[in-house]
């Protein structure tokens, strides 16, 4: 824990922890050391991460990387936080994220990093002027730098597996429901789901084997059904595995670079005994409109809780009741987060819920089917995470639309609630690490694991 509070100092620049306290630290770590003497350790005593600021903490305030919960300190752990700390796990802080866990970069924050005066994107230890993916940027750029051996993030629409990918880490999101939400600053409920991000897929095996699991009387859509031990099946053999590749995954839209480092994977797993399959999401294109109407919608109810009543910031100059809320939400919120909240109550407004909401909600039923029919082919799903490697900070300007398109390969699995990860395969345009996504079916996070370790 030393080693990492010394590191995280001289890497303030990177803008990846937004708290931190040395204290609560130390006394974790120092309470770790007492379980390992005494034998009542847990299975990570003493192992260091850091937390995504999506995760309500008792130990470090919870921004969300939102001036709406500047200054919020949580009266209970997240589910997430509380069964890492209960396997010793010792918490070095909290990383900066996109606002409410919205965007694909690590822009869209509202709260200034540890060490800096005003608030910062985070940047990709790789190259400081590119971004490290979203909205779990600061999971992996601190993990990419050496400033945590793993972290948490989120992931509603690619938010684990495209900053893994950007910053040439490992990260796994689970099948949806696999793990609590109790606790995690709520995005799109029907999407949101937790899970480990780290050096490889052995920690990431270890991590969700104690952050997983049922939480029902918190989380009613948390699953009924223990977590496994993910790291039993890591090296189970590969052969015959099939893998099948969506021709929807390998088209012109992908950088020449990434395509080339994603071939030179497949053919490492051919020569590990899978065998190549060629699969079909035909309605890959769509889950782009599906997405940012279901996503939005959710995001506009999930938000309304932040009125300046109950949580947070309030405006301080206000008449009456509405404009109270009317000025704590135009002060609280940044524009990615107000956009959002508009798009959701205009698809989920009467007269236009038929033609927006409910139409995406059949196209992300027929999204899951797509996925049924290519795994009655194959095993696993293979794919570049993103179109491109890691853009230039600022380089999307003020054009979300152009965020909301390197999207399209980690959407479609999360509309279906299907566990999916990036592992690191090498590097593509400018030097920059490029990741695989793996995608499995249901509950299948043991044998994405495995296949990940494989590899690695
Ligand atoms: N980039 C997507 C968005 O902006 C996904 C974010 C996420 O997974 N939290 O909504």
């Amino acid at each position: 824990a030393q080693h990492f509070l010394a590191r995280m100092k001289t890497h303030e620049a990177l803008g990846a922890f937004v708290a931190v306290n040395e204290d609560v630290t130390l006394a974790q770590a120092r309470a770790a050391d007492a379980a390992l003497a005494a034998g009542t350790a847990g299975p990570l005593a003493g192992v260091p991460l850091a937390h995504k600021d999506i995760f309500v903490t008792t130990d470090f305030p919870t921004t969300a990387g939102s001036k709406m919960l500047a200054g919020y300190q949580s009266p209970f752990d997240a589910t997430v936080v509380r069964k890492l700390a209960e396997a010793g796990a010792v918490t070095l802080g909290k990383l900066s994220c996109d606002e409410f866990a919205m965007g694909s970069a690590n822009e869209n924050v509202a709260v200034p990093a540890v060490g800096q005066g005003s608030a910062t994107p985070v940047r990709n230890p790789w190259d400081r002027t590119r971004v490290p993916g979203g909205s779990s940027g600061g999971s992996a750029a601190a993990v990419a730098a050496g400033l945590a051996p793993a972290a948490t993030g989120t992931d509603t629409g690619g938010s684990i597996r495209q900053p893994a990918s950007f910053c040439g880490i490992t990260g796994i999101k689970p099948t949806y429901g696999r793990a609590s939400r109790y606790g995690m600053v709520a995005f799109a409920s029907s999407l949101d789901q937790a899970g480990p991000m780290a050096r490889s897929a052995e920690d990431c095996a270890l991590l969700l084997s104690a952050l997983a699991g049922p939480d029902l009387q918190r989380d009613s859509t948390s699953l009924d059904r223990p977590a496994e031990d993910y790291s039993r099946d890591l090296n189970a053999s590969l052969e015959g595995l099939r893998i099948g590749v969506p021709e929807e995954f390998v088209g012109e839209g992908v950088a020449p670079g990434v395509r080339a480092a994603l071939e030179a994977a497949l053919a490492e797993y051919e020569k590990l005994g899978a065998k190549r399959v060629t699969v079909s999401l035909p309605r890959t294109e769509l889950s782009i409109p599906v997405y940012y109407i279901l996503a939005p919608a959710e995001a506009s109810s999930n938000l309304s809780r932040f009125d300046g009543v109950k949580f947070g910031h309030r405006a301080k100059d206000y008449g009456d009741l509405a404009d109270m809320y009317a000025k704590t939400r135009a002060e609280g919120f940044g524009d990615e987060v107000k956009r959002r909240i508009m798009i959701g109550t205009y698809v989920l407004s009467h007269g236009y819920y038929d033609a927006y909401y409910l139409q995406a909600q059949k196209v992300r039923r027929m999204i899951a089917d797509d996925f049924q029919r290519a795994f009655a082919q194959c095993d696993l799903i293979a794919g570049p995470v993103a179109p491109t490697v890691a853009w230039k900070i600022g380089e999307h300007g003020d054009d979300p639309v152009a965020d909301y398109l390197a999207d399209i390969f980690t959407l479609p699995g999360s509309l279906a609630g299907l566990p999916g990860m990036s592992l690191p395969v090498g590097f593509g345009e400018h030097g920059m690490p490029v990741g695989l996504q793996l995608i499995g079916n249901y509950f299948g996070e043991a044998k994405l694991l495995n296949a990940a370790h494989r590899f690695q």
